[in-house]
């Protein structure tokens, strides 16, 4: 067995009367006796190759390059096949008092997957990636939580249906109900939670419960369903999915127009909500996005200017009267001309540069590390946000660049900074925090679709309130009394 971290085990059992007080408790990281005990114990439930301490394995389980809350890798990862084995390790994860954390995509952003008490990873990627049932008839699927939403829709397409939310490419189902993430699509389909029909979900002693039946809505009693997305696997661990589906649009066109300033391109974003266009994304990359772009993908032959990126969708004749209004109402905020996708290929490539945006914006500086934000609000305070974050970054010592799913107040900063730097490690935490500030300020929230994790977890109280965060620890308290899930995510420490 490869080396095993820490010493004692008594850690994290909060109460609601006392959450104020738990960083009094001891959060230790299981000893290396529990931890040995436990590996023999699920070798004996799960097919010993499926338990695995390799040490490769534990790091990819607990760091992510795109994160910068990196604090641990579990002791232990396991790759289960069903419910059933989910169940049986779950059980021994309590006895034990080992944390659990969920692992599906790995692409998360806020250190969601980190381990900082060590204990079991369960990876959904390797064995638990079926498709279980798909109910033409009914417009849905119930997938495996370690589907990814790329290969569930190459499957689709062959039925002429969809699944529309599109995060971070390689996240799959199960994480994208953990972050309650969105997308570019978002602004006309909607959220991770508009999608979800059921979700089955193995609980921290070991039950399993169903949220609902298969209907594509119901009113009766408490929506679990959605108690359970977006909690990053602090309440419970996701084993089955329904999901509703959507029918693929008849046609899809790609437009992109830029602009002087970044203040009139957001200017644009709330009056074509206000218009009522059935617009499928709008995505807003300013002049240094558009650099990085441009240095990955010179074809594409774009100006260096703050430029809106269009996706329409529907019959032929929707999409043309879509595009006079966008193109109307672009024109009133000093938009040049509306550059379009001419074939199926382009179209693609067009919304590609703009999926890949996070790894291009490594390019703008030399051994960059990209640290991502995610803000949102209100979108009449969308302007003011982008406009203020621009200069702070014009102002600032390091890199920056903006882009955004604006068509719903959301928006990410890529602040860019290098690790052997200090002092503009500094400065990307201090931006990062100025901005959450704002968007708190303006009503917003410190996070659109990327969640908590360790990141943002420090804001709620801010953001939300001391009642309503101590209502939602005595939900955790309720459903995880040891503290064994996914410990150190969503809730702040204190
Ligand atoms: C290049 C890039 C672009 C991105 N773009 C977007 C975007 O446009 N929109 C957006 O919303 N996000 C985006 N993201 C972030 C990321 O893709 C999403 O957060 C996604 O939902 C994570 O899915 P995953 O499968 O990778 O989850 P993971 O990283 O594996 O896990 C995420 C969280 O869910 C929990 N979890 C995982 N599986 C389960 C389970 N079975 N049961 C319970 N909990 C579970 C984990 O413990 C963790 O807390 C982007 C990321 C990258 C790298």
């Amino acid at each position: 067995m490869a080396a095993l971290a820490g010493a004692g085990l008594e850690y994290m059992i909060i109460h609601p009367s006392t959450v104020k007080d738990s960083n009094k408790l001891d959060k230790k990281k299981p000893s290396q006796t529990t931890i040995q005990q436990a590996f023999h114990r699920l070798q004996q439930v799960l097919p010993p190759e499926h338990v695995t301490v390799d040490e490769e394995i534990l790091q990819n389980h607990g760091y992510s390059s795109n994160s910068y809350h990196n604090e641990g890798s579990p002791n232990i990862v396991v790759f289960p096949r069903n419910t059933e084995e989910v169940v049986e390790l779950v059980k021994i994860a309590n006895e034990f008092s080992i944390p659990i954390i969920p692992f599906s995509g790995g692409t998360s952003l806020e250190g969601h997957f980190a381990a900082p008490l060590g204990g079991i990873s369960i990876s959904f990627r390797e064995h638990m990636d079926d498709i279980i049932a798909l109910h033409l008839e009914d417009m849905d699927v119930v997938v495996k939580p370690g589907v990814g939403f790329e290969d569930l829709n190459k499957v689709l397409r062959e039925y002429g249906l969809f699944f529309p939310v599109d995060p971070g490419p390689g996240a799959c189902i199960g994480g994208m109900v953990g972050t309650s993430c969105s997308g570019t699509n978002a602004v006309r389909y909607g959220t991770m939670k508009e999608w979800v029909i059921n979700l089955t979900v193995v609980t921290a002693d070991g039950k399993v419960i169903k949220t609902r039946q298969r209907p594509r809505k119901s009113s009766a009693g408490y929506d679990l369903t959605r108690l359970f997305i977006g909690s990053e696997g602090t309440l419970g661990i996701v084993t089955e999915i329904t999901l509703k589906l959507a029918v693929l649009p008849e046609k899809e066109a790609v437009a992109v127009c830029n602009f002087p300033t970044i203040r009139d391109a957001a200017d644009v974003v709330p009056e074509l909500v206000r218009a009522g266009v059935q617009i499928n994304a709008v995505e807003l990359l300013d002049d240094e996005m558009m650099r990085a772009v441009m240095m990955s993908s010179p074809q594409l032959g774009h100006a260096i200017k703050p430029t809106l990126f269009f996706k329409f969708s529907g019959s032929q004749a929707q999409i043309d009267h879509e595009i006079k209004v966008v193109s109307e109402i672009t024109r009133q905020h000093k938009g040049g001309p509306f550059k379009y996708a001419k074939d199926e290929s382009e179209r693609k490539e067009l919304w590609e540069a703009r999926k890949i945006c996070l790894w291009s914006a490594s390019l703008l500086k030399q051994n960059a590390s990209v640290w991502t934000t995610d803000v949102v609000v209100p979108l009449s305070r969308l302007p003011d946000i982008i406009d203020e974050t621009k200069k702070d970054l014009k102002e600032s010592m390091i890199e920056g660049a903006i882009v955004g799913h604006v068509g719903d107040g959301n928006f990410h900063a890529f602040l860019l900074f290098d690790e052997t730097k200090p002092e503009e490690y500094e400065e990307a935490k201090r931006l990062n925090k100025k901005l959450l500030e704002r968007a708190i300020g303006m009503e917003g929230s410190v996070s659109g679709e990327h969640g908590c994790g360790i990141g943002k977890k420090g804001y709620l109280r801010s953001e939300l309130g001391d009642t309503t965060v101590d209502m939602m620890a005595t939900i955790k308290y309720a459903l995880d009394p040891k503290g064994i899930m996914n410990p150190g995510k969503v809730l702040p420490d204190d």
